[in-house]
């Protein structure tokens, strides 16, 4: 399993931030978010688009996020601009995850991110040094471990699907596909 911690978050500036880090979550190959404290009202948002476009892909949601990450059973990865560069430690971590079958938990933050957090993970990984964000840090993240792999993922249980273009939109129900 691959699941995600969003801690933090700041009701009015980081709406849209929170329901994006669930929806890149849910279509880069993850199996969960869990959306911490005020976050978790943006469960409906995440949970309304697998409804739509098909999962499997489930939402929690924390009062805290503190007993999610001390009672983990697997390993965590906490992404922060400070961490080991993202190429050196993927091996590592795919190797855990993959062949030790561990259950992985990717922490992203919103504001500063208390530095227990840094001390309790297993890495602190950087997807380069630079501040951005944590929606491009989780995109970049789960390519890496997936090696790709996730952009072939079939979905179950859609009521949409969308058909590619090479110009224009198509989506087409389910059933008709
Ligand atoms: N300055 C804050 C701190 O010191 O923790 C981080 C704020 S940043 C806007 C929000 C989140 O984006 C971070 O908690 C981290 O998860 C993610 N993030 C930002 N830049 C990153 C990078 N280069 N690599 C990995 N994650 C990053």
């Amino acid at each position: 399993e691959v699941a995600v911690l969003r801690l933090g978050h700041r009701p009015g500036r980081d709406e849209r931030i929170t329901t994006h880090v669930g929806l890149t979550a849910r279509a880069l190959g993850a199996d969960r978010v869990i959306l911490a404290g005020d976050g978790a009202s943006r469960a409906d948002t995440v949970e309304d688009i697998t409804e739509r476009f098909g999962g499997p892909f489930a939402v929690d949601t924390v009062e805290s996020w503190r007993p999610t990450l001390r009672e983990w059973e697997g390993s965590v990865v906490h992404l922060t601009m400070y961490g080991e560069e993202v190429q050196t430690v993927e091996g590592d971590i795919r190797e855990a995850h993959r062949e030790r079958r561990e259950p992985l938990l990717v922490v992203v933050g919103a504001e500063k991110v208390p530095f227990d957090v840094y001390e309790k993970t297993d890495w602190n990984v950087g997807v380069t040094n630079q501040p951005h964000s944590e929606i491009a840090s989780l995109a970049v993240f789960l390519d890496r471990l997936f090696e790709g792999r996730e952009l072939d993922r079939e979905w179950e249980d859609a009521e949409k699907v969308v058909v590619p273009q090479a110009v224009g939109k198509r989506v087409v129900d389910a059933d008709e596909e």
